[in-house]
């Protein structure tokens, strides 16, 4: 796919806005990438077409080439689509309640115990309840695994989920466990009694988690499956087992967009410690199956950025550094964040004298340049010596300054401009001298 797509890449180098055509050419490969992926095709139809309304007449930066623009653009919504990484919620009283629902074969007790492990590597003090007495080697199956992990495992024979879930969380309570995780019961087919069951353990031990688990190779079934199960329980994570085969997880959208359920984890093998924590975009790579295109993409981007940074600092060196340039900077320095970050980031000398600011006051004075600098037209950035008096008044008003502002900040600039030259003059030494 990877090769037919750069070959259709390849033909598409025109510079200036993506356009409708441009778009529908790398989105026919997307759709294809999607559907290979199983991902639901009502929902890549909603997709598709919500990403083309929103690439058409999107500029092409100058990093890329128009497909490969439309991928990022791909990236991104799916990013979107599959929704932030979210960490369990173990909130409140304990111990609190985490169940664990799907169909049979699905991985429940594997991803039960998995999660057991993680969660008690975080300091959770850990009940298992095996609460699947249909399947008389499922019990045994999660005793096994418990004692690997060496986590208690409640079952009592003869008890039905629902009382014995009670009487576990009974347990759970008096021996000061932080967290009661339930393995239920699943089958082959959704069916009433099952979900029933569900539905009163549910009513019994409140849980603060339903994860459902989902095998990630039964493909578009699994959208059915997933509203099966959230018709009767209020399921508030998934967990995508077995991505460590062949499937790349077109489920996870397809579940994620139509029922809004958060993803948490993936399993990817039948090993203890075979979990992954989900990331948006990692997974968005892999549905795609183009991770080195996209890699490609951010290659280029950063490339590029480095690029553009090394001019401007060759500008600011030789001295023609129009407060365009200035602006730009200023931007640049936006784009790191809040000023009490780059204060804190800054190395050295530079460092210890950033010490000495008031965090409050640059932000504050940051604003005022960049107010000062936006109500400046381009022409007067280009060249401030156009900057007379009554041009100096309309710049004030229009940012909300004062005449003496304007002033101090082009005084600023021509002292910045002033350094720059020497700098030139002894080649940089004094500025490797601030880093030291
Ligand atoms: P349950 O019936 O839902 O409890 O499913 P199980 O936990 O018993 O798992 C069913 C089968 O899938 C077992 O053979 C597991 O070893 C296997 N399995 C579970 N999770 C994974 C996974 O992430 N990757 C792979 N490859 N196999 C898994
Ligand atoms: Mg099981």
């Amino acid at each position: 796919l990877t090769e037919r797509l750069n070959k259709v890449f390849a033909g598409l180098t025109r510079r200036g806005k993506l356009s409708a055509e441009d778009v529908d050419v790398a989105m026919r490969e997307v759709r294809i990438a999607l559907l290979e992926a199983d991902v639901h095709y009502s929902v890549v139809k909603s997709f598709v077409a919500n990403v083309k309304e929103r690439a058409v007449g999107v500029e092409v930066s100058e990093a890329l080439n128009p497909g490969q623009q439309v991928i990022k653009i791909v990236h991104e919504e799916l990013i979107k689509t599959l929704g932030p990484s979210e960490r369990l919620n173990l909130t409140g009283e304990k111990p609190r309640v985490v169940m664990f629902v799907g169909l049979q074969g699905s991985g429940k007790t594997t991803q039960t115990a998995k999660v057991a492990k993680f969660l008690r590597g975080q300091g959770e003090r850990i009940l298992l309840v095996a609460a699947d007495p249909y399947r008389p080697a499922a019990v045994k199956q999660l005793q096994t695994l418990g004692q690997r992990i060496d986590v208690e495992v409640f079952y009592q024979e003869g008890i039905a989920p629902p009382e014995l879930c009670k009487r576990a969380f009974v347990y759970a309570q008096k021996g000061g466990f932080s967290v009661m995780m339930i393995d239920t019961a699943g089958r082959s087919q959704l069916d009433q009694a099952l979900m029933d069951e569900l539905g009163a353990i549910q009513k019994i031990v409140h849980p603060v988690e339903i994860l459902l688990v989902v095998d990630s190779m039964i493909g578009q079934e699994a959208l059915h499956v997933a509203e099966g199960f959230r018709d009767t329980v209020k399921i508030t994570g998934l967990i995508l087992s077995k991505m460590d085969g062949d499937s790349r997880g077109g489920a996870a959208i397809s579940i994620r967009s139509v029922t809004g359920v958060p993803i948490k984890f993936l399993g990817t093998g039948e090993g203890i410690d075979a979990l992954e924590s989900y990331d948006p975009s990692r997974l968005s790579s892999r549905i795609l199956g183009m991770g080195d295109i996209i890699g490609l993409i951010e290659r280029a981007e950063a490339a590029f950025d480095e690029k553009k940074s090394m001019q401007q600092a060759g500008k600011m060196l030789s001295g023609h550094f129009s407060l365009e340039d200035f602006a730009d900077q200023l931007k640049q320095v936006r784009k790191m964040g809040p000023m009490r970050q780059i204060l804190e980031m800054l190395p050295g000398n530079l460092g210890k004298v950033a010490k000495q600011v008031d965090p409050n006051e640059a932000e504050k004075s940051l604003k005022m340049t960049e107010a000062i600098l936006s109500s400046m037209t381009a022409k007067e950035r280009l060249n401030p010596d156009l900057l007379n008096a009554s041009r100096k008044r309309r710049i004030a008003s229009g940012s909300g300054t004062e005449v003496q502002d304007v002033n101090k900040l082009l005084k600023q600039y021509r002292d910045a401009q002033k350094m720059m030259k020497t700098l030139q003059k002894t080649g940089g030494r004094g500025l490797s001298n601030l880093f030291r």
